[in-house]
């Protein structure tokens, strides 16, 4: 069985607003209260995993670790079927050094050219670790396609080139709660919950 998270505090292990923003309404029905790695003052650490959960862990132990608290943290990114997967765990580098997403998300397309093949999907990990060492960790993931040009002004990241499946509108177009009912942070989410909220 997972280990429960029994506290009232989580340091959220991400320096990413949208995310940060996400988690946090994620989070809300739980009644946690949360606090960013940004406030604490704490680092980015190397990312330097080739997995999705590689990641997510490093950041998730290297804040717990500097808190001294129960530590969640979320690596995510786009995988564009017809580029192979990219860019995957690259996606925030994709949008350069200043985290501009309009360039991220136009590399992409030019990348894409003319291929027929726009199936994409997103994929999240979340990683819940604790001063000991110990983790938690899932996968989420929601299918769908890239359209250009962007629309919409919701969400963030890459949202605006992101149609899931089923559906005619992009991410950014939705609203929030709509979003979080199919998206891949909210699929991981709904595991973590299950496997270490059962008490709470
Ligand atoms: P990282 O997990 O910090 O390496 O960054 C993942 C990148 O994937 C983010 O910077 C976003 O650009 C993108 N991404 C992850 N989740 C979403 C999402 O829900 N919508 C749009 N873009 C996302």
């Amino acid at each position: 069985m997972a280990r429960q998270f029994n506290g009232n505090k989580l340091v959220i292990a991400s320096h990413n607003k949208g995310k940060v923003r996400e988690i946090g309404e994620l989070l809300a029905p739980f009644g946690v209260e949360t606090v960013s790695v940004g406030d604490l003052g704490f680092p980015v650490p190397v990312e330097d995993a080739d997995t999705f959960i590689g990641n997510a862990e490093i950041k998730s132990l290297a804040a717990a670790k500097a808190s001294g608290l129960p530590s969640l943290s979320d690596d995510s990114g786009l995988e564009v079927h017809g580029l192979g997967g990219e860019p995957g765990i690259y996606t925030a580098d994709w949008a350069g050094p200043d985290r501009d997403f309009n360039i991220g998300m136009k590399a992409v397309t030019d990348k894409l050219g003319d291929n027929p093949n726009r199936g994409a999907n997103f994929t999240c990990a979340l990683s819940l670790a604790w001063p000991d060492g110990h983790r938690e960790s899932f996968e989420g993931k929601v299918f769908g396609s890239v359209t250009w040009p962007m629309r919409g002004e919701k969400g963030f990241g890459y949202d605006p080139i992101f149609v899931p499946r089923g559906h005619d509108v992009t991410f950014a177009e939705m609203e929030p709660a709509e979003k979080h009912a199919m998206s891949h942070r909210a699929d991981a989410f709904r595991q973590l919950i299950d496997a270490c909220f059962k008490t709470s």
